[in-house]
């Protein structure tokens, strides 16, 4: 559906290429399948269109949505996208895909290559995901190997929820609630995929415009966010954490009680639930996406600058505290060297957590573009060196981080490179997407790399035209 803002929108990354758009007329849902709980879907069906038609048909099934609700499923899920119910991780709960390859063959991954009895589809096609022999799914993520134009996704039957928030008193106990968070997660206490923010994103989450708080120019000193947050249903805390658990009323109790327990170690940390806060509250919104329901409200922390457009830098970073505390201090360091406020959302996983860090700039500046470039430049290279690597990132950014990926002489690149030539000889199908450049192209200067990130933003062009 190309609203993958952030991460390069609907834009080919080769001037001249055709854009297909799958989203206008490909957006049938194929089947809902209540007792599998499961659904097909076309690239063209949005959450919101998933959601309603569930409801339509009054079954007892949750969506699961990432925190803006106007995107594709399929598209999300081929993106390696995240969600906030126990089904967020949307690639490890899709099940099944057909993908048109580069040649025009149609094919079916997972049960779906077993044909059905009387040409139907195979019963259990949304039932188990491998099949038999390689489990070729992953590589039609994240990739330009072919167009997914079916997928199977499972869906959540729904039951009790709680959401509730957690909040610190204090900055320097950032790499401690990250290392209570572990446990909990990796236990499965924690119900889904927590977001850790910090109370910056209490201001920016009232919609209210930067302007509101801080009309100097330069980013908001940390003693201005403290006095407005001070007026703010959560008080003058560092950090907030938003939790939602799952099941029946007593086993939610009893989760709530472990995880207030864990937390008690942190000097000052507070619980407060839904009810404990006004209606206009954004955690009110979080108990909609960590039930299913897809929301817009994600999108006010946009009005934050005027003209505001935004850069995703998402590295994935091991869940403990000193490896937390590295890339934090670098982005810390990076936003001011850059003049942005620091606007962190970190889904906090038990092994891992996607640092997601949000750069909101002023899209009519130049000025503030080339800096927004600068600083994902430098946060790439610099948690590069530390070992830390994006699961996603703007196209722009495509080539850089692709060469971050380099162990054994950039023999990951090497093999995505044999599979292109491949599946794709002619060399057609979305060039430079991850990197990932065909034949015909390579060797040519199509990547974009250094400051050539900056000078695309101008305008001076973004490749050799091909002879
Ligand atoms: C405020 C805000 C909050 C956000 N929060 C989240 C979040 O919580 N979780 C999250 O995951 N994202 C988030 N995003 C990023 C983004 O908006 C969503 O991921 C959105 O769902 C992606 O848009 P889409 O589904 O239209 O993707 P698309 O643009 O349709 O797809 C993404 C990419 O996948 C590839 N692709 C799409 N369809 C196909 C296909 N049929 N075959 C092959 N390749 C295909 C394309 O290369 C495309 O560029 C957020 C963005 C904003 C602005």
């Amino acid at each position: 559906m190309g609203r993958n803002i952030g991460y390069g929108g609907t834009a080919p990354r080769v001037p001249g290429s055709v854009v297909i758009d799958l989203g206008r007329r490909m957006n049938r849902i194929l089947n809902i399948d209540a007792e599998n709980a499961s659904c097909l879907v076309e690239p063209g069906v949005s959450y919101f269109a998933l959601y309603e038609e569930i409801q339509r048909q009054k079954l007892p099934l949750w969506i699961d949505t990432p925190d803006v609700g106007g995107g594709s499923v399929l598209g999300n899920a081929i993106d390696r996208g995240v969600g906030y119910t126990p089904y967020g991780d949307h690639f490890a709960n899709h099940c099944g895909l057909e993908i048109v390859l580069p040649n025009g063959e149609l094919l079916r991954t997972g049960m779906g290559s077993l044909p059905g009895k009387d040409g139907v589809d195979n019963p259990t096609w949304q039932s188990f995901q491998p099949a038999y022999g390689p489990y070729s799914d992953g590589i039609f993520s994240q990739s330009n190997f072919g167009i997914v134009v079916r997928m199977g996704m499972w869906l959540m039957p729904e039951t009790g929820h709680q959401s509730y928030l957690i909040t610190f008193p204090r900055d320097e106990d950032f790499p401690a609630i990250i290392e209570a968070i572990r446990p909990l997660a990796q236990q499965r206490v924690l119900g889904n995929i927590p977001q850790l923010r910090h109370v910056i994103q209490e201001l920016a989450t009232t919609a209210q415009p930067k302007s509101a708080f801080h009309s100097s120019p330069g980013p908001i000193p940390r003693e201005t966010i403290r006095q407005h947050a001070s007026c703010l249903p959560v008080g003058d805390v560092s950090w907030v954490f938003y939790g939602t658990q799952y099941g029946d009323a007593a086993s939610i109790s009893s989760q709530l009680s472990l995880i207030e327990g864990a937390f008690a170690a942190i000097p000052g940390a507070k619980l407060r639930l839904p009810s404990d806060l006004p209606p206009e509250h954004y955690l009110h919104s979080r108990v909609s996406v960590c039930s299913g329901v897809p929301v817009l409200r994600e999108l006010d922390w946009l009005n934050w600058v005027p003209n505001a457009a935004h850069l995703f830098f998402s590295p994935i970073v091991p869940t403990r505290g000193r490896d937390a505390q590295a890339v934090h201090d670098i982005v810390v360091r990076l936003h001011a060297k850059y003049g942005f406020d620091l606007l962190p959302t970190l889904c906090v996983a038990g092994r891992e957590m996607h640092y997601i860090v949000n750069i909101v700039y002023d899209r009519a500046s130049v000025d503030e573009k080339r800096r927004a470039a600068a600083l994902m430049r430098e946060m790439i290279a610099e948690t590069a060196a530390e070992g830390y690597g994006e699961y996603r990132t703007h196209i722009l950014f495509a080539d850089m981080v692709a060469r971050t990926y380099s162990w054994g002489d950039n023999a990951l690149m090497r093999f995505n490179e044999t599979i292109k030539d491949a599946l794709d000889p002619n060399g057609i199908l979305a060039p430079g997407r991850n990197g990932i450049w065909p034949k015909r192209f390579r060797g040519k200067g199509w990547e974009i790399l250094g400051t050539e990130v900056e000078d695309a933003l101008d305008g001076k062009g973004i490749g050799p035209s091909l002879s």
